[in-house]
């Protein structure tokens, strides 16, 4: 089915079922003709999802990125890595960049207290390889308002959102919800562990 509204490429034209087992990850690689820089990933990603908030790189034209988490252990820069600086040093998600053609290659948390410490981010859409785990719903829907979008088209982007099968939130899934919430409430002592 296809429609006016490009969320991402990789999703407008359906979401393909993959044969998530036993794929092992892959190499992510800038869009720089040149000396691209380029990131191995020797893990499947996970809470594979489309996000709508301002910060994330999104590819030409989309409304949202596509994001997923993988074990920082599990990534390594492995060619032209000088070429990548870090977006914005005060965020919480140090994202790292290619300086040349703006590319987000991963973020990183540094705050060890930080619920999704020991993830980086990564855009999988930048590896040739097949198996990633797909889009699992939509984050931060309302903020491509915070991006231009015109409120007036939020229905219509929900609406296609859930033709695809990415159920839209205005912040994170409800299981991601509970996780950090649950990282906070034992940080704090609320709950015990
Ligand atoms: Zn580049
Ligand atoms: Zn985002």
């Amino acid at each position: 089915m296809t429609s006016a509204i490009s969320i991402h490429p990789s999703v407008d034209g359906g979401i393909r079922s993959v044969q998530v087992e036993n794929f092992s990850g892959g190499t992510l690689t800038c869009k720089c003709a040149t000396n691209p820089v380029q990131v191995q990933v020797s893990s499947q990603c996970a809470h594979n999802h489309v996000c709508g908030c301002t910060k994330c790189w999104k590819p030409e034209g989309a409304l949202f990125s596509m994001v997923a988490v993988v074990p920082r252990d599990k990534l390594s820069v492995v060619a032209n890595g000088d070429k990548l600086r870090v977006v914005d040093p005060n965020a919480v998600i140090q994202r790292y960049a290619c300086r040349d053609c703006g590319v987000h290659m991963y973020g990183r948390i540094e705050n060890q207290n930080h619920p999704f410490y020991g993830f980086d981010f990564i855009h999988p859409e930048l590896s040739k390889e097949e198996g990633w785990a797909p889009p699992e719903f939509a984050a931060f829907v309302s903020s491509v308002i915070e991006s231009g979008t015109d409120p007036a088209q939020m229905p219509a982007i929900r609406a296609r959102l859930k033709e695809l099968g990415l159920e839209p939130y205005d912040c994170l899934s409800p299981p991601l919800m509970d996780a950090i919430a649950t990282h906070n409430a034992k940080m704090s002592g609320v709950l015990k562990s």
